[in-house]
């Protein structure tokens, strides 16, 4: 058992939160700053074993603890302490995201606001929280349809927005009477257990929250175990496929938010003004680490140089530069791998016919040489039979496509496996709204992108996941329905083998 005080300054050292304790691991892991190649942090490194712990402790907590069995406005006034406490802690998320994700510290700010903007929202859901009644089922018969906490709850969140997903995810469980046990990214842990040790401030219950950091392994016992009702997950998917394996011991339920390769489609009857902002916005915020980066700018082809000339002159004026600074557009990307990856992926590119028009390499600024900084990059004339087209590159890279027709548009928007969102810009509502209907994603953007209001629904169609996050519909992820039907009155020998009553196969 250790005491984790509060750190704000690196290196900070954590151990697991279980059961209302600080728990140390075995073993640990060090996070090095993707800015600067310094160890910032050192989280324990969870085992199986740790798991078991923590989701004992949940399990403990809802079977017997006083956090299920609270009413809707004991949990939202709870809810509302914690996004007091969010707030007035904004600095310290913003810096722990920015310092071990990588993202410029303006963007982890707007991350910040909006992790208490979900958890006021997910506020008012607990109190909201009802079944309903039918009447109709005959004269003898009331159906009562209660909706119910799932029970233990697991979330396993990734490290692009740390402390956002966790909270498009953990006060919607909370809300619902679930209790929790989070798995955050090895790699961006901190925000995460901060954001423990303010529930616990609050005065959430112990074992209602419980987090367990590591590796793949830690999310891998998770998603495998048995006491976990219900699971949600943020991230790739191919760890999201192993997770749905993972997961068939005891046919938890589950939502995955996946990857994405979103369009940004604009038409030449747009605000193109509008429009490139809008594109740039959308191919180059967090870093392009986003899985509704707009990676994908589909343009019609009589407006296209000047278009992308006017993209390509905007995204030429992003500043790269440290996470911390305020200034900074673009920031480290999360490690050195996956910076390599990246530019593998531009060099396939153009090996396949594509055109670098901008970018295409790591920063060359001798300040930002010990980090993992790339030039913002856009390539043109990419055709959906290339990898850059249909694989999803997580980075400040933005590919260009044109096209003639609406159809076309609309066909080169569908031709991948991913269906997260995509962006429709154009004037003339009369072609924008059916082209929003034709996309087969969870989300469309029409003359705006990457707006995402808790009160909507968010998740993908085919390979970008299942279920959804915020909403009713998100928040509905962490509940059950009981359908209790009740007879009044005397049976009269209605219930006899063969007797006409109401029944189910
Ligand atoms: P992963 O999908 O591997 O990681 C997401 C989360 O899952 C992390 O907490 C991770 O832990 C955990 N995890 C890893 N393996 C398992 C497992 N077998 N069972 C359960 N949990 C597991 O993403 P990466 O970090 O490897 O990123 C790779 C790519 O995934 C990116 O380049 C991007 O394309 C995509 N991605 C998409 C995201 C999205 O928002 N949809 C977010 C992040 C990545 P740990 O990090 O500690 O290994």
């Amino acid at each position: 058992m250790t005491t984790s005080p509060p750190v704000t300054a690196p290196p900070r050292r954590y151990g697991h939160f279980i059961g209302g304790q600080w728990v140390d691991g075995r073993e640990e892991i060090d996070r090095a700053a993707p800015a600067t190649g310094e160890v910032v942090s050192t989280v324990a490194a969870g085992e199986a074993s740790d798991v078991d712990a923590a989701v004992a402790a949940a399990r403990r907590a809802f079977d017997d603890g006083p956090w299920p069995r609270m009413t809707g406005f004991e949990r939202a006034a709870l809810l509302h302490r914690v996004a007091e406490l969010i707030d007035a802690h904004a600095d310290l998320f913003a810096r722990l995201d920015a310092e071990e994700g990588g993202k410029p510290v303006r963007l982890s700010r707007g991350d910040v606001a909006g992790a208490a903007q979900l958890t006021r929202y997910a506020a008012g859901l607990a109190v909201q929280m009802h079944g309903s009644t039918y009447t109709n089922n005959g004269p003898d018969f009331t159906g009562l349809v209660l909706r119910e906490p799932s029970g233990v709850a697991g979330l396993i969140t990734p490290w692009n927005f740390p402390v956002l997903i966790l909270c498009q995810k953990l006060p919607f469980a909370l809300a619902a009477g679930c209790t929790v046990v989070v798995k955050p990214s090895e790699m961006t842990s901190s925000s995460t257990l901060e954001l423990a040790r303010l529930y616990a401030e609050a005065g959430l219950p112990e074992g209602a929250l419980n987090v367990v950091t590591g590796d793949g392994r830690a999310g891998q016992a998770l998603a495998e175990h048995h006491g976990v009702d219900v699971l949600s997950f943020t991230g790739s998917t191919a760890t999201g496929r192993r997770i749905l394996e993972a997961s068939t011991g005891n046919l938890k339920k589950l939502s995955l938010e996946l990857g994405g390769k979103a369009a940004n489609i604009v038409f030449a009857d747009a605000d193109l003004e509008d429009a490139a902002e809008g594109v740039v916005f959308g191919g180059f915020f967090n870093n392009g680490e986003c899985c509704v980066a707009q990676s994908r700018l589909l343009v019609q082809a009589d407006v296209a140089d000047a278009f992308l000339a006017e993209v390509a002159a905007r995204a030429e004026k992003l500043r790269v530069g440290q996470p911390l600074d305020e200034a900074t557009d673009v920031g480290a990307l999360i490690h050195d791998r996956h910076l390599e990856t990246v530019l593998g992926r531009v060099e396939e590119a153009r090996r396949q016919g594509g055109e670098v028009v901008t970018g295409g390499g790591r920063s060359p600024e001798a300040s930002l040489a010990a980090g993992q900084f790339l030039q913002p990059t856009i390539l043109d004339r990419v055709t959906p039979d290339m990898s850059a087209f249909t694989e999803e590159i997580f980075a400040p890279v933005l590919t260009v496509s044109r096209f003639e027709t609406v159809e076309d548009a609309v066909a080169l928007a569908n031709a991948v496996d991913y269906g997260l969102s995509n962006s429709v810009w154009s004037k003339d509502i009369d072609k924008a709204l059916p082209v929003a209907k034709a996309l087969r994603s969870g989300t469309v953007y029409v003359n705006t992108t990457i707006d995402a209001p808790p009160t909507m629904p968010f998740g993908g169609y085919k390979m970008s996941g299942v279920g959804r996050e915020m909403g009713q519909a998100g928040f509905e992820e962490f509940t059950e329905v009981k359908s209790v039907n009740i007879r009044t009155g005397k049976r009269a020998g209605t219930f006899g083998i063969g007797a006409a009553h109401p029944t189910v196969a």
